[in-house]
C-alpha cells in the first residue's frame, strides 16, 4: 500500500463507496489523506453531565440505559437514548438514524460528545457524534492517533458527499494513515522548511490535532506547500514558456480592425479597447501570446475575443474557440457567427454531447469513452449543425480535442470560462494547434496578488468595467411566505415582454440525475403556477440539439420562462431576461451566485434577482443578504473566502487549474514569501535537478501549465 494505491484496492472499501469517493474527486490514497476537514468540533471538553452547563460542547463517558426508535405522528423516526455517566442520566436523541438501534445496545459503554441542551426540563445531546468505549477502542490504531477519533477531542469535519459522511472519512483516514505514515518524503528543501513542520506530522495533525495550536502548524505548512507549488509551476513555466519556438509575427491591419469596431451594434468601453490593443501588441510579437482575461460577468469578453479572431483570420488563420459547456459552444457560435460572417469568415460548431455527459455526470467514465458513444455523439452535432469542416473558427466543447479535428494552420486559440477546465485539456488543445497565440478568458474575481501565484506563466488583461447603461441588479432574499407575491411580480414582467430564469436548487456539487430530477420536479410545479406562459427545461444531461433548441428559443424570446439548473451559471447571454429566481440559494457561494446573478442586467432594463432558501440557517441569511447590497464579484469572493473557506473559488469545485484546500489567499504576506523562495530557488537551481523530490511534485502540478 502507498499513496498511489486506487482506494478500490485498499481494505474495506468497496465499488460502492470506491464510486461515491470519486464524487469528491477521491481516487487514490494520496486524495483520501489530502481530504483534509474544513473544521473541527471541539469535543476536548470532558466532562460530567452533572458539571456540564447548557450550550456546552462537551464528552461524556457512560452506560446507555435504554435505546429505542420512536415514529412520530409525521412518520418520521427519532431515536432516543438515555444513557448515564454516573452523575446524571441525559437524553440522547437522532433523527432519521433508526439503524443505531442495532449499533448500540443497553448496557454498552460508550463516549458521546456534543452540546448539552435541555428539552422538557430533561438534559439531552442532539445527534451526539458516539463511539464505543471498550471494543471499538482495541481495533483502531492507537499510534499517533490516539484512541478516540470521534468524540473527546478536536474532531475533524470534512466536506462529504451523498453516502460519505465525516465519521466514515474520518475512520477510514484514522485507519490508513498511519500505516504509510513512514513513507512519506518531505519534499521541501530544509532551508526552505525553515521552522516549519515536516510533512509527516503535518498531515497528522491537520486529520487528528491534539490541540488547536497543531491544527494552527499543520495549515501553514500544508497551506504553504500549495501555494509554492504552483508558485514554483507557475515560474518554472514562464521560463521555458520563453524558449519555446517563435512564431511568424501577425500583420496588424489598424484601419480593418477599426471599421471592424465601428460596425459593431454598441462602442466598445475604454477596458474593452484596452485589452484589444495588449492583445494587438501580443500579436505582433515572435512569441506566441499567453495572455488570461479576466472581466466581471457581462462586462463583454466575447466581443475582444471575436476582433481578436478577425485579427488573425486577416493573417488567413484559423482560431479554435473551447467552451466549458455545450449551451455555452451553442450560444458562442451565434454570436461569432452574428459578428463574423459579414466579413466572410465561417464559424463552424464541434460538440460531442455524450461525451460531456458523461464527465459532468462523474459516473465513472473518466477520459475518453467508448467508441460508438463518441461518434454517436460527432453524428448529433453533424446532424443539426453544419460540419466543422472548412470553418475557419471552429467552436466547441472538449471536443475540440478530439484527433478527428484537423488542427493545422491554427493561429489562435480562445478558450472561455478557462477555470472549468482541467490544466490537462487546455495544455492538450494548445499542443494539438502546435502552441499558436492562446488567449483564455474567465469571470471569476482573482485579487491581484493571487493572479501573480496562480496565473504567475500568464499575462494578465482585466476588463474593469461595465458597458455604459447596464442596471444594477435589484437582489432580494425573499422570505417564503412572499413567494406567490413574486409569481405575480413575474407574471407581470412577461406580460411586459420580459423573459425569466428559475434556477432549481443544486443538490450534488456536479450534475447528477438526482439534480435533474429536481428539475423537472420543479418544472412540472411552476407549469401549474404559469398555465398560460410558455416555460421549457434545461439541464445539463439532455442531448446537445436539444439543448441547443432550448437556448435559442430563449435567446430569440419564444420562451417566457426557462426553468434550468444551475448550468446557465456560465455565460449565458439574453439581454431581455430581466428576472432571475435562485430556489435554495443558500446551496451556492456568494460569487456562484454573483455569476448566476449576472444572467440578467445585461440589457437596459431593470433586472431582479430574487433568493429563495429551502432550510437555511440565520447565518445562511444573513449571508446571502451580502448580495442586496454588494455587486462587486471580487469582494464577494472574499467573503466567500472568509466564511466558507478557500473551497468555493479556488476549491475543487471550481478551481480547475490548481486545488487548494487549505491556502486561502487572504494571507498576503505568505503568498509573496512563497513566490519569492520559488523565484530564488529557480535563480539557483532552474531545472531543480537537485531537488528531485520537488521535480516530481512539480510534474503533477505543472503537466498543465507547460509549454512542452
Ligand atoms: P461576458 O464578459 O460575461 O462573457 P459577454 O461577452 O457575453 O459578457 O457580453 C455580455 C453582453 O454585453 C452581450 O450581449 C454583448 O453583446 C454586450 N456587450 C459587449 N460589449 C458591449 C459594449 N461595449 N456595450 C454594450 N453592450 C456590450
Ligand atoms: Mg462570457
Amino acid at each position: 500500500m502507498n499513496f498511489n494505491t486506487p482506494l478500490l484496492q485498499l481494505p474495506g472499501i468497496g465499488y460502492t463507496y470506491a464510486k461515491r469517493l470519486e464524487r469528491l474527486n477521491l481516487f487514490t490514497l494520496e486524495d483520501l489523506i489530502y481530504h483534509f476537514p474544513f473544521r473541527y468540533d471541539d469535543f476536548s471538553n470532558t466532562t460530567s453531565a452533572l458539571q456540564a452547563k447548557i450550550g456546552e460542547s462537551v464528552t461524556l463517558q457512560g452506560e446507555i440505559w435504554t435505546i429505542q426508535n420512536i415514529y412520530t405522528r409525521s412518520r418520521k423516526i427519532i431515536t432516543k437514548a438515555v444513557f448515564n455517566d454516573g452523575t446524571s442520566p441525559i437524553e440522547l436523541t437522532w433523527f432519521n438514524s433508526s439503524w443505531l438501534t442495532k449499533q448500540i445496545q443497553t448496557g454498552d459503554r460508550l463516549q458521546v460528545s456534543g452540546k448539552i441542551s435541555k428539552y422538557k426540563n430533561k438534559l439531552s445531546i442532539i445527534a451526539p457524534h458516539w463511539e464505543k468505549l471498550d471494543a471499538e477502542q482495541k481495533q483502531l490504531p492507537t499510534r499517533q492517533v490516539g484512541t478516540q477519533i470521534h468524540t473527546g477531542r478536536l474532531v475533524p469535519i470534512y466536506p462529504e458527499t451523498y453516502g460519505v459522511s465525516s465519521k466514515w472519512l474520518r475512520t477510514k483516514i484514522a485507519q490508513l494513515l498511519p500505516q504509510v505514515l513512514d513513507e512519506i518524503r518531505d519534499p521541501l528543501p530544509n532551508p526552505i522548511r525553515g521552522e516549519m513542520l515536516p510533512l509527516a506530522p503535518a498531515l497528522q495533525q491537520i486529520h487528528f490535532p491534539k490541540n488547536w495550536e497543531q491544527t494552527e502548524k499543520a495549515r501553514n505548512r500544508l497551506g504553504f506547500d500549495e501555494l509554492f507549488f504552483v508558485s514554483l509551476a507557475t515560474q518554472k513555466t514562464r521560463l521555458e514558456w520563453s524558449k519555446i519556438p517563435l512564431v511568424k509575427p501577425l500583420k496588424i491591419n489598424p484601419d480593418k480592425l477599426n471599421q471592424f469596431i465601428k460596425k459593431l451594434p454598441f462602442k466598445l468601453t475604454r477596458a474593452q479597447q484596452k485589452v484589444l490593443q495588449e492583445i494587438t501588441v501580443d500579436f505582433k510579437k515572435d512569441q506566441p501570446m499567453n495572455r488570461l482575461i479576466q472581466g466581471e460577468v457581462g462586462s463583454g469578453k466575447t466581443v475582444v475575443a471575436a476582433a481578436a479572431i478577425y485579427l488573425v483570420h486577416l493573417n488567413n488563420l484559423k482560431t479554435l474557440f473551447m467552451t466549458p459547456t455545450e449551451i455555452l459552444a451553442f450560444q458562442h457560435f451565434e454570436t461569432l457567427k452574428n459578428l463574423l460572417e459579414p466579413y466572410g469568415i465561417t464559424v463552424g460548431i464541434y460538440t460531442g454531447s455524450r461525451k460531456q455527459l458523461s464527465r459532468s455526470a462523474g459516473d465513472g467514465e473518466k477520459g475518453v469513452p467508448t467508441r460508438s458513444r463518441r461518434s454517436e455523439a460527432i453524428e448529433d452535432a453533424r446532424r443539426d449543425i453544419e460540419p466543422a469542416g472548412p470553418a475557419q473558427v471552429i467552436v466547441g466543447t472538449h471536443a475540440l480535442l478530439s484527433q478527428k479535428l484537423p488542427t493545422d494552420n491554427i493561429g489562435l486559440v480562445v478558450i472561455d470560462e478557462q477555470q472549468r477546465f482541467g490544466v490537462e485539456q487546455r495544455t492538450l488543445l494548445r499542443k494539438r494547434a502546435k502552441i499558436p497565440h492562446f488567449l483564455t478568458m474567465t469571470a471569476t474575481p482573482i485579487p491581484r496578488t493571487v493572479a501573480l501565484t496562480l496565473y504567475g506563466d500568464l499575462d494578465m488583461s482585466i476588463i474593469d468595467e461595465l458597458p455604459v447603461g447596464r442596471q444594477q441588479v435589484k437582489t432580494y432574499v425573499v422570505p417564503e411566505k412572499k413567494r406567490l407575491d413574486s409569481y405575480k411580480f413575474i407574471a407581470k414582467k412577461v406580460a411586459e415582454g420580459d423573459q425569466v430564469y428559475i434556477i432549481t436548487p443544486l443538490i450534488e456539487p456536479s450534475e447528477t440525475l438526482t439534480t435533474v430530477k429536481a428539475a423537472r420536479v420543479e418544472f412540472e410545479k411552476l407549469q401549474k403556477v404559469f398555465p398560460r406562459l410558455k416555460l421549457d427545461l434545461l439541464h445539463g444531461r439532455m442531448k446537445g440539439a436539444d439543448k441547443d433548441t432550448i437556448t435559442k428559443n430563449f435567446r430569440s424570446g419564444k420562451t417566457d420562462i426557462l426553468v434550468s439548473t444551475s448550468v446557465v451559471e456560465v455565460g449565458m447571454d439574453n439581454p431581455n431576461a430581466t428576472i432571475i429566481v435562485i430556489e435554495g440559494a443558500e446551496r451556492f457561494g456568494l460569487a456562484q451566485l454573483h455569476q448566476l446573478r449576472g444572467r440578467v442586467g445585461r440589457g437596459t432594463k431593470e433586472s431582479y434577482c430574487l433568493l429563495y432558501t429551502s432550510n437555511a440557517s440565520s447565518d445562511d441569511t444573513r449571508r446571502l443578504k451580502y448580495l442586496e447590497t454588494t455587486f462587486d464579484g471580487l469582494k464577494l469572493a472574499n467573503l466567500d473566502l472568509k466564511i466558507r473557506g478557500s473551497g468555493e473559488i479556488f476549491g475543487t469545485a471550481q478551481s480547475g487549474r490548481f486545488e487548494f484546500k487549505i491556502a486561502t489567499f487572504s494571507n498576503i504576506t505568505l503568498l509573496e514569501k512563497t513566490r519569492q523562495e520559488a523565484q530564488d530557488l529557480l535563480s539557483k537551481d532552474p531545472t531543480l535537478d537537485k531537488y528531485p523530490l520537488l521535480k516530481a511534485k512539480l510534474q503533477d502540478i505543472a503537466s498543465g501549465v507547460m509549454p512542452d
